[in-house]
């Protein structure tokens, strides 16, 4: 006998937990299916933390998500009594006119939202442990921070569950179908209906989806801990969310970023485009060049904080055609809605993605502005 829902999430990751908690806050009866653990480290939201910041120039309409997401974030975090986010600020450094500078300038401009600028003297002074070259300047977004990206989606789960959501894992989804009636999804252990299906598999989109025009590259990203040689420098005290656009400085590319010190050491890693895999390709195993994108930036910019190596990790981004989200009605049926693409940023919006695709799959429309994360642009 199959089991029966209102909705189905395929795909508990970062959000997903958070789609199944907003469903059942509502009085949806769901369930929450998991081809792995929940969280896991084998997918996109492993490693401890993920980047909050607020000044998005991409796109006008990332702001307003994201001015919901803070909001969701505090009232997850309120209703469980658990810290996610961690307001350090974020401290932007690059030449003027580089993206990075010149982007949070836009961003802050456009949005009306807080920040201040620093000459290069002024960041010699306040942040003397960044070693930067002539020309570099700064700017910092106060409202900037980070997240507890594994915590938080084990928050939502459980709070899913609290509510109750039946949620599955170590399962995986082989296929879904879907008709008039309803849709069936199946998986090793059977068949499972329910009303509505909500898509959100990261890195395994692609195989879901079953769209052959959408353009999803899976890439392997590293991200590192290291041991400071001066801790006293790094601590969340003195030591903000950091984010260097290198572009102009020799032949560096990419953005390279950081955090304070937490337990586990300071995390850092670079945000571009690794190397195209296929997901089940990409292990935990790592190689030489992997500590040296690790460490290449603190040798250029951060010398006292040149240390040992403590680990090393491996994690997925699942890249759209253009590097924005993903989120729609999938074209055969009206009960089934999707998010992927987050191509390596998206973590920040979980909270706010769980509200809209609740939405879509319970009322099928969001008032929240999605409209320019459709489809519809790859129509070409
Ligand atoms: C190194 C790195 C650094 C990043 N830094 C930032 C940052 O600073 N700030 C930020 O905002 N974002 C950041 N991101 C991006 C962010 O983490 C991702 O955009 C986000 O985690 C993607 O969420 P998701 O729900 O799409 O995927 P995931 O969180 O990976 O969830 C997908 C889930 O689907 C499950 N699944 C897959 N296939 C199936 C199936 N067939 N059946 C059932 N379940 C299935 C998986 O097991 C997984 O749990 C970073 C990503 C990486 C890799």
């Amino acid at each position: 006998m199959p089991s029966h829902h209102d909705v189905i999430v395929v795909g508990v990751g970062s959000m997903g937990a958070a789609t199944c908690y907003h469903l059942a806050k509502r009085g949806a009866r769901v369930l929450g299916i998991d081809s792995q653990s929940v969280p896991n480290t084998n997918s996109s939201h492993h490693g401890e933390t993920r980047v909050i910041r607020l000044t998005y120039q991409e796109h006008p309409d990332y702001v307003p998500l994201l001015r919901d997401a803070y909001q969701l974030w505090e009232e997850i975090e309120q209703e469980t009594n658990t810290q996610l986010l961690h307001k350090t600020g974020v401290l932007y450094m690059g030449f003027p006119n580089g993206e990075a500078i010149s982007g949070v300038r836009l961003a802050s401009e456009t949005h009306n939202l807080p920040y201040s600028t620093l000459t290069h003297a002024e960041l010699v002074e306040q942040f003397p442990q960044f070693n930067l070259p002539e020309g570099m300047v700064g700017a910092l977004e106060p409202e900037g921070g980070y997240l507890l990206s594994e915590l938080a989606i084990e928050t939502y789960a459980q709070a899913a569950q609290r509510l109750g959501a039946e949620l599955l894992t170590n399962e995986p989804v082989i296929d879904w179908t879907s008709d008039g009636s309803g849709v069936t999804v199946r998986t090793p252990g059977g068949m499972h209906t329910a009303a509505k299906l909500i898509l959100c598999a990261g890195a395994w989109a692609g195989g879901l989806l079953r769209l052959q025009d959408l353009q999803l590259t899976i890439t392997r990203q590293v991200l590192g801990w290291v041991q400071p040689k001066r801790l006293e420098l790094f601590q969340p005290s003195a030591f903000p969310v950091w984010n260097i656009d290198p572009n102009g400085d020799g032949d560096l590319t990419g953005i390279y970023y950081g955090f304070p010190m937490s337990g586990d050491g300071l995390k850092l890693a670079r945000h571009h485009p690794g190397q195209a895999m296929a997901p089940d390709a990409i292990t935990d195993e790592i190689f030489p060049p992997d500590e040296e994108e690790i460490l290449l930036p603190l040798r250029r910019y951060i010398p006292d904080a040149l240390g040992p190596v403590q680990s090393v990790k491996v994690c997925k981004y699942t890249n759209s055609a253009d590097g924005h989200f993903i989120v729609d009605r999938h074209p055969e049926s009206d009960r089934v809605h999707f998010a992927c693409g987050f191509s390596g940023h998206g973590f920040k919006f979980a909270s706010v993605m769980g509200s809209v695709l609740s939405e879509l799959a319970l009322d099928g429309k969001t008032q929240r502005p999605t409209g320019f994360l459709g489809l519809f642009r790859f129509a070409d």
